[in-house]
C-alpha cells in the first residue's frame, strides 16, 4: 500500500483566526493552503462562467451549491503540489462535502482534523471590533489593531466602517451556520481519533505553538 499523505482540515469560527494558523502551517509543513473561499473570489474576479454562478450566492453571504464546491476542489486538488497532502480552509461545511473529499482522496490521506476553539462572547468581540477601509481595504480593530487616529484608515485616510455582515445580528447567525458546519467534522475526528482540538482565545504565536507542539508528534 502506499504510504499516506497528510491533509488537514481547519475549522473554527468566524474571526478564530485559522486562516492565519492554517497559512502558517502550510509554510512549517511546505503544502499547499486551499481556501474554497479564495478560489471562488479568484473565479469571480475572472468572471468565469462558474465565478458568475457563485456570485449570487456569495453576495448574500450564502453556502454556495455543493455541485460548484465539488467543481472547483476537485480541480484543485488535481493539481500536482497537493500530492504529499494538503491543508483546507473553509471547505468541508457540511456532510455532503465531507462525504465528497473523503470519495476523492479515497484512502490515500490520513485527515486530521484542527479545531480552534473560541468562545461565542469572543467570537462577537473579536468581530464586532473589526473595521475595514472600503477604499483601500486595509483593516483594524478597535481594541487589537486600533488606528492611530479612531475612525480614519491609517494607510489612506478614508473613514472606517463596520462590514455588512460583522453587524452583531449578522455575527450571531454566522455563529450558528458555523456551528452547524463543525458538527459533522466534529464527529469524523472523534471517530477516527484524528481531532486536534486548540484554544483560539491566546496569541496568535502561542497558538501556532500549540498546533505544531500537537503536529510535529503527528509526522515524526
Ligand atoms: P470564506 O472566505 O471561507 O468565509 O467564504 C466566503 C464565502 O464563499 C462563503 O460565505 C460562501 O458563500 C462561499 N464558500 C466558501 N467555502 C464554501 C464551501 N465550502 N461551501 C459553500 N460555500 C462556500
Amino acid at each position: 500500500m502506499k504510504q499516506p499523505y497528510l491533509v488537514f482540515i481547519f475549522f473554527g469560527p468566524p474571526g478564530s483566526g485559522k486562516g492565519t494558523q492554517s497559512v502558517v502551517l502550510g509554510q512549517k509543513l511546505g503544502l499547499p493552503v486551499i481556501s474554497t473561499g479564495d478560489l471562488l473570489r479568484r473565479q469571480e474576479a475572472a468572471k468565469s462562467p462558474l465565478g458568475l454562478k457563485a456570485r449570487r450566492y456569495t453576495k448574500r453571504g450564502q453556502l454556495v451549491p455543493n455541485k460548484l464546491i465539488h467543481q472547483i476542489i476537485a480541480a484543485r486538488l488535481a493539481k500536482r503540489d497537493t500530492a504529499k497532502g494538503f491543508i483546507l480552509d473553509g471547505y468541508p461545511r457540511d456532510a455532503a462535502q465531507l462525504d465528497d473529499l473523503l470519495a476523492l482522496v479515497q484512502d490515500k490521506y490520513i485527515i486530521w482534523l484542527i479545531e480552534v476553539k473560541v468562545g461565542d462572547k469572543e467570537v462577537i468581540n473579536r468581530i464586532s471590533g473589526r473595521r475595514i477601509c472600503n477604499a483601500c481595504g486595509a483593516s483594524f480593530h478597535v481594541l487589537y489593531k486600533p488606528p492611530k487616529q479612531a475612525g480614519m484608515c491609517d494607510v489612506c485616510g478614508k473613514k472606517l466602517s463596520i462590514r455588512e455582515d460583522d453587524k452583531p445580528a449578522v455575527v450571531r447567525q454566522r455563529l450558528a451556520d458555523y456551528k452547524a458546519t463543525a458538527a459533522p467534522l466534529l464527529a469524523y475526528g472523534k471517530k477516527h481519533k484524528t481531532l486536534i482540538s486548540i484554544n483560539g482565545q491566546q496569541t496568535i504565536p502561542k497558538v501556532r505553538q500549540d498546533i505544531f507542539a500537537k503536529i510535529v508528534k503527528l509526522i515524526k
